[in-house]
């Protein structure tokens, strides 16, 4: 589960709509696209993850 970098909205990676199925570089482009707001993002690795998982202990 990520979130919409722009609304906040949570996205399942498993089930979010990839942003760019009619672009030229299909397969090399990974973004995910909010069914919220329409934003596009890069899917977040998963070491980027972990270090957010840290993080949110210490933000409450
Ligand atoms: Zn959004």
């Amino acid at each position: 589960m990520i979130k919409c970098s722009f609304c906040g909205f949570p996205i399942e990676e498993e089930t979010a709509q990839r942003g760019c199925s009619g672009c030229p570089f299909k397969g090399n482009c990974r973004n995910i696209k909010c069914p919220n707001c329409g934003f596009e993002m890069p899917e977040e690795p998963k070491w980027l993850k972990k270090l957010k998982g840290w993080g949110r202990k210490a933000n409450g």
